[in-house]
């Protein structure tokens, strides 16, 4: 009886010991390469169920650019060219995403902030610009200025020919969430160097990729990740993809943030 109750003991303290951070957890899982994406590799290649078994909480894009994805408390969001929000099928493959487990390690109360004020902030308060930051700000926010990606036809243009006639969304007032990342600088032709976040309304209304707020007040909570996986598709686009052109201008118009 006595070893019985040990060894129950000795089990509850085991599960008690786990660390929050667990080798699987402290992972960022990345589909493809965004120079891929760049160049029009837009074909799907892991499907979102796959997808969502790598974690949690991530942001990318669906099946031949068909809008922007927000990945949320583990529910799959897609916010398509007419600006309305979906729930997708989750047999849809992502060309391109991001994802992880979100176990933030600190958090931080903000006022009134700009996404360049924010920007500062979090590099003022990471400790090094070479790790990877999964980045969550719960909020109220005065303005929120997002745009998403219309669905392509083959043969895909380049990335940046269907930016120019991206659909934009602007909203005032707006209670949401805005979920990405922070890449280091050597991710270059790999991820996006530096932040890349969406944003998705509480009342689900209204989300997209962000490109500028005004932030009320809100809560800014931060997932330092140390670990980083590529899963590459096999596919025809991919493979024919070209690495030897520098697109970091190609990079930067694509995900337009405003000069606030
Ligand atoms: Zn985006």
């Amino acid at each position: 009886m006595m070893k019985r109750i040990l060894y129950i003991l000795f089990f509850l303290f085991a599960a008690c010991s786990v660390p929050k951070h667990s080798k699987e957890s402290n992972r960022v899982t990345q589909i493809s390469t965004f120079d891929a994406l760049l160049q029009g590799v837009f074909d799907g290649t892991v499907p979102l169920s796959a997808f969502q078994q790598k974690g949690n909480f991530g942001i990318g894009t669906f099946d031949a650019l068909d809008g922007e994805m927000i990945l949320k408390d583990g529910i799959m969001y897609q916010v398509k060219a007419d600006g309305k929000i979906y729930h997708p099928d989750i047999s849809i493959k992502t060309p391109f995403a991001t994802v992880c487990y979100f176990h933030p390690e600190k958090d931080w109360r903000l006022n009134k902030t700009s996404f360049v004020q924010l920007r500062a902030m979090i590099d003022s308060v990471v400790p090094s610009p070479n790790f990877f930051y999964a980045i969550r700000i719960k909020g109220s926010f005065k303005t929120i200025h997002t745009r998403s990606v219309p669905l392509q036809k083959k043969p895909y243009p380049a990335l940046v020919e269907v930016t120019k006639n991206q659909p934009e969304f602007k909203a005032e007032n707006k209670t949401g969430q805005l979920i990405g990342f922070y890449c280091p600088e050597f991710v270059k032709g790999i991820n996006v160097p530096g932040y890349h976040l969406h944003f998705l309304a509480d009342d689900e209304t209204f989300g997209g990729h962000l490109l500028g707020f005004e932030l009320e007040n809100g809560v800014l909570e931060i997932d330092q990740i140390n670990q980083f996986e590529m899963l590459l598709p096999d596919n025809s686009g991919f493979k024919k993809s070209e690495y030897k052109t520098d697109r970091s201008d190609e990079t930067k118009k694509v995900e337009g943030s405003e000069k606030i």
